[in-house]
């Protein structure tokens, strides 16, 4: 007389961990805090990224000729 009571599970965008889709997960459907922000950062950063130039290792390009 067990009534099947499969949790709702979904897979969290940053790290893929299942988090169980209910309202003890409060980041869902991120695992935790951490992965939420991550997520948020990643589309933030892309934003912000400045395409400036990178320095080149020039120190090191005697040995590359
Ligand atoms: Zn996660």
């Amino acid at each position: 007389m067990s009534q099947m009571k499969t949790p709702t599970t979904v897979s969290c965008p940053t790290c893929e961990k299942l988090v169980v889709w209910s309202s003890a997960s409060a980041f869902r459907p991120f695992c935790s805090e951490r992965c939420k922000l991550i997520d948020l950062g990643e589309w933030a950063a892309e934003e912000k990224r400045i395409p400036g130039p990178e320095l080149p290792p020039a120190a090191n390009n005697e040995d590359d000729y």
